[in-house]
């Protein structure tokens, strides 16, 4: 028998304290009761041992996400720190679930002989996943495992609550806004000591490191911004190290980058590292002629500079996109008033795949604020899922964008929800913001897509994490091209963005790729250089990786891993999103770059890509979609552009 799911119900203002606290606690207490069924009384059948285990992974990740979404949206700091106790107690079931010699047992005896290609490969991934966790270690070693699991979810909560607490400002006279958008200094009026406060969030920071003109004031925004979380998050990182040094020993692998990579696209530790010099070699050429560019504009304003840094790189690159690449980012965000961008990307997105969003009036699905946009999701007459746009800042809210799930899909169980969670302007967006939007949208569509599958180890974003990004960041080609942005892009006299002024964005936007592949190599190597080589001295690590990948010197007195969080999230593998970039290029190829909406390639990318889940290999989805494999062809090619 089939009932029809229904979307998940969330509470009044008031309520949700309980709520959040009854959702994990009825989730992992079923989840708990599903094991003990495994347990106690397995059932003959195979199959049936891998649904019981499915249903009980399925209460998991309920718990697991609301502990999660809400510990970084909810405008209640209670209900975060509720929320945050949730993640805390489902992390520490999912360990122990992990080190149960008992429950290992039960599974580790089903026969794989006669299960279906998805069943199988359920059976075989959960299997590498108990040995991964250390199962099959002895008692004391398993203890051991527990308690590093346990305290690395402490540090990692205290990770991103420094940052998230951590909002810095300067106090600037009113003059020294000159440069900046009008709209922007409107909402910034000027305090009662005479002086205007900007912040390091993303909406003031982002325009005013691009747009203001006095050269000291935005180097003390971007020091304040890259000294974040400083110094109490050097501590934390160091203590993230050691725990995940030491689990990767217990678990015999020779680093934590090993470890990590076993289950990702690239496989073992020391590819990274290739991968990493790959890539810097690639786009050194294209690097040194645009920082050459950059370096001379700004010898115009200061002819003694020898060198460019990351305080006027910004700058410089905006001026020299105005100025010789006739692209105006003043005119430009004229037409992308928020409003306007947030429709037209559900009309692009729903003509690409096929899919309808049917708005949710607030009174029909609550939500955690009001501004929170709610829709339904149909495919071919069928309703599969549930999105929710969160989209401007808020005290107290995850401070980056990013798309988190409320529900994971599963088949006449439960709709997939997704959640975009995003800090953009509420007026007019930067052509930036447009693309973040697009991006983060294109995690949201792989979320509800493949939200469609019985087993909930393959709903959603469960590919390998660095392929995670190559849908969403394939997705941003569409934010780039006249034909689309011409559905939607209208300044307040109706005139839509003309074509020129598009390409002219792109080959703008292009100015400037090959020292932003050399940053990107900078972060990868911090990400994996501390996950392999232990230092004391986190800074003057950084302070090395940085001369040797970026081409911008240091800026004195900052402390940038303090607050660049992927650190914790991405651990040793943030080259996941050049790898990913890689791919994203290659699957964009199969496109008609005259007409991004056909059908027909749309259709094959939405069913043998991006509905698939986690059911099989990325690589194997790419080639099938492509027809061959894939390969560096296509991103080389657009850097060498
Ligand atoms: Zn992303």
């Amino acid at each position: 028998m089939t009932t029809t799911p229904t979307s998940l119900p969330l509470p009044s203002d008031d309520a949700w304290l309980d709520w959040v606290t009854e959702r994990g606690q009825e989730q992992l207490v079923r989840a708990r009761a599903l094991v003990g069924e495994l347990k106690s009384e397995p059932p003959s059948e195979g199959l049936e041992v891998l649904r019981l285990w499915n249903d009980a992974q399925l209460a998991l990740s309920n718990a697991a996400s609301v502990g999660s979404l809400f510990a970084e949206v909810h405008p209640d700091k209670a209900v975060r720190e509720r929320a945050e106790k949730v993640a805390q107690d489902v992390q520490k079931l999912d360990t122990d679930l992990g080190l149960d010699t008992e429950l290992y047992a039960v599974l580790a005896a089903v026969d794989s002989n006669g299960l279906d290609a998805d069943a199988s490969r359920v059976l075989e991934r959960t299997l590498r996943d108990f040995r991964r966790s250390g199962v099959d270690r002895d008692e004391a070693t398993r203890a051991r495992l527990r308690e590093l699991s346990e305290r690395a979810v402490l540090l990692s909560q205290e990770f991103s609550k420094n940052i998230r607490g951590d909002v810095r400002s300067i106090r600037v006279r009113p003059e020294q806004l000159a440069g900046m958008p009008d709209d922007w200094v409107a909402a910034h009026p000027v305090g009662d000591d005479g002086l205007v406060a900007v912040t390091t969030d993303y909406p003031d920071i982002v325009p005013f490191r691009t747009f203001a003109r006095d050269a000291q004031a935005r180097r003390d925004l971007v020091t304040q911004f890259l000294t974040i979380a400083w110094p109490a998050n050097d501590r934390v990182l160091q203590d993230i190290f050691a725990v995940r040094r030491e689990h990767a020993a217990l678990l015999g692998y020779a680093s934590w980058a090993d470890y990590d990579a076993e289950v990702k696209m690239i496989g073992k530790g020391s590819a990274i590292a290739e991968f990493i010099d790959r890539i810097t070699e690639l786009s050194t050429a294209s690097a040194e002629r645009d920082k050459a560019v950059l370096l001379e504009r700004l010898r115009q304003d200061r002819p003694e500079a020898t060198d460019i840094d990351g305080a006027a790189a910004p700058y410089y690159a905006e001026l020299v996109r105005k100025e010789q690449l006739a692209v105006d980012a003043q005119r430009v965000r004229t037409y992308f008033p928020f409003e306007a961008v947030r429709q037209g990307l559900l009309d692009v997105t729903g003509r690409l795949f096929g899919l309808e969003w049917v708005p949710v009036p607030r009174e029909e699905a609550r939500t955690w604020h009001e501004e929170v946009a709610t829709y339904d999701v149909s495919f071919e007459g069928e309703r599969i899922g549930r999105i929710h746009l969160d989209l401007h800042p808020r005290d107290g809210k995850y401070k980056h964008a990013a798309q988190f799930d409320l529900v994971r899909g599963v088949t006449d169980v439960q709709l997939a929800e997704g959640v975009l969670v995003c800090n953009f302007n509420r007026g007019l967006l930067e052509h930036d913001e447009v693309v973040t939007l697009f991006h983060e949208f294109g995690h949201l569509v792989h979320h509800v897509l493949a939200g469609r599958t019985e087993w909930v180890r393959f709903s959603g974003v469960a590919t390998e994490w660095d392929f995670v990004e190559a849908p969403s960041q394939m997705l941003e080609e569409w934010a780039w091209d006249p034909e689309v942005l011409a559905t939607f892009a209208r300044n307040a006299d109706g005139e839509t963005i003309p074509a020129d002024l598009v390409e002219a964005m792109r080959r703008a936007d292009d100015f400037g790729k090959g020292y932003d592949a050399r940053t990107q190599m900078f972060y990868a190597a911090l990400s994996y250089d501390f996950h392999v080589n232990e230092t004391d001295d986190l800074t003057a690590r950084l302070r090395e990786l940085m001369a040797r990948y970026s081409v911008f010197p240091y800026l004195e007195g900052t402390h940038m891993q303090c607050h660049f969080g992927h650190l914790d999230g991405y651990s040793s593998a943030y080259y996941t999103y050049m790898w990913s970039l890689v791919i994203a290029k290659d699957m964009f190829s199969a496109f008609d770059r005259h007409d991004l909406f056909d059908p027909e390639v749309a259709g094959a990318y939405r069913d043998k890509v991006l509905s698939q889940g986690g059911r099989r290999d990325a690589a194997d989805l790419v080639e099938d979609f492509l027809g061959r494999p894939y390969t560096f062809d296509a991103y080389a090619a657009w850097l060498a552009e």
